[in-house]
């Protein structure tokens, strides 16, 4: 039976709250805490995606309207077409999987190829706190069941930071792992510091490999190809990235130069659902693992969620979560329930079709935007 698309209807809902783990290194006056949903139709079928605004996407409908939403591959280039002129344009690819789970009545982990509906997640915490403060919150998370939790590093002395990765290995002692994100990769657009050099970079990871961290994030710009890779071959340390690479040439180049042992391309954000699958099996190819960042609300973590668990074989995934500011509740308020981690430290996937979740339309008409 063929298919063909009927509707696109793009909409922008605001969470009326400033997420506030926030404040503790984002300057900028907040209110609110924004979601951008796709909906993607076939006659009855529905399937929706978030992430990125879809900036420049209106007026372009028609390259999909009409089309088979199963001739993905000819969406995805079309799409790749459109965020060099406009925005990321990956939303509408989510949609587009979650339509077809629908159709065929599969849950997209099983509709990409996986035989299994458990991941297993760590917790990425977003604020900065003094050691004592962010050791207690990881004992807090590590008694939630937590086997891995993430903390950032933004302080203008990287000493001080080191300083809460010290308290939390004693707290939490040898068997939680711990990451640790530089976040020097990218900057937010007020943010004119230079990136770390690579003898900060590689003084960071020796001492970070000292407190047995799993994996040292984003350590020098995103572009420094050859800083990455001499990082990578002169420390001990695991060193991870990736995370909102636009051109899909990037990624190809992390992996030619060898540049990184953890690539984490979120899928709303940086390559989509088909381009993401199709890397995950050349870097596990080559030894090395895939591990998306999902940095956004319950749909864009849902949908990493899906293909990791089609295709990666990491230990982990990102689960942000920094309570009590972050909670899944704030996280997820575009879902009808959010999504939670059982106390294994897994999540257990929806069996149901497509990305498993059912929205409910009525419930968001008051975050409309
Ligand atoms: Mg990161």
């Amino acid at each position: 039976m063929s298919h063909t698309i009927t509707a696109i209807e793009i909409n922008h809902y605001r969470l009326p709250l400033d997420p506030p783990f926030l404040a503790s290194w984002d300057p900028r006056p907040r209110t609110s805490f924004t979601s951008t949903i796709v909906r993607v139709r076939v006659g009855d079928y529905e399937g929706v995606g978030s992430g990125d605004a879809m900036l420049g996407f209106a007026g372009h409908e028609t390259l999909f309207l009409g089309q088979d939403p199963f001739d993905i591959a000819r969406h995805v280039e079309v799409l790749d077409n459109l965020q060099f002129h406009y925005g990321r344009m990956w939303p509408l690819e989510i949609a587009l999987w979650d339509l077809m789970g629908k159709i065929e009545g599969l849950p997209l982990w099983k509709l990409l190829g996986g035989n299994s509906n458990k991941v297993r997640v760590y917790a990425s915490t977003g604020g900065r706190l003094p050691p004592g403060q962010r050791a207690e919150s990881a004992l807090e998370l590590q008694a939630l069941g937590f086997p891995a939790l993430k903390l950032r590093f933004h302080a203008q002395d990287p000493n001080d930071d080191l300083a809460v990765v010290r308290a939390v290995r004693e707290a939490v002692g040898p068997d939680m792992d711990i990451q640790v994100d530089a976040n020097q990769g990218w900057r937010m657009p007020w943010d004119i510091r230079p990136s770390w050099d690579l003898k900060t970079a590689l003084w960071l990871s020796d001492a970070l490999a000292e407190l047995d961290v799993y994996w040292l994030e984003e350590p020098l710009h995103r572009h420094d190809y050859r800083g990455l890779a001499e990082l990578r071959e002169r420390t001990r340390l695991r060193i991870a990235g990736g995370e909102g690479a636009r051109e899909f040439a990037e990624l190809k180049e992390y992996l030619r130069r060898g540049c990184l042992d953890v690539y984490q391309p979120d899928v709303a954000w940086s390559t989509g659902i088909l381009r993401g699958r199709q890397l995950a099996e050349e870097i596990q190819a080559g030894g090395a693992m895939y591990s998306p960042h999902t940095w956004g609300d319950g749909l864009v973590l849902l949908a990493n969620l899906h293909v990791f668990a089609a295709v990666s074989t990491a230990p982990f995934i990102e689960y942000p979560l920094d309570p009590p500011t972050w909670t899944p509740d704030l996280r997820d308020f575009i879902l009808p329930e959010p999504i939670r981690v059982d106390p294994d430290g897994t999540i257990t996937l929806p069996d149901k079709p497509g990305l498993g979740v059912n929205i409910d339309w009525q419930a968001l008409q008051t975050f409309r935007i």
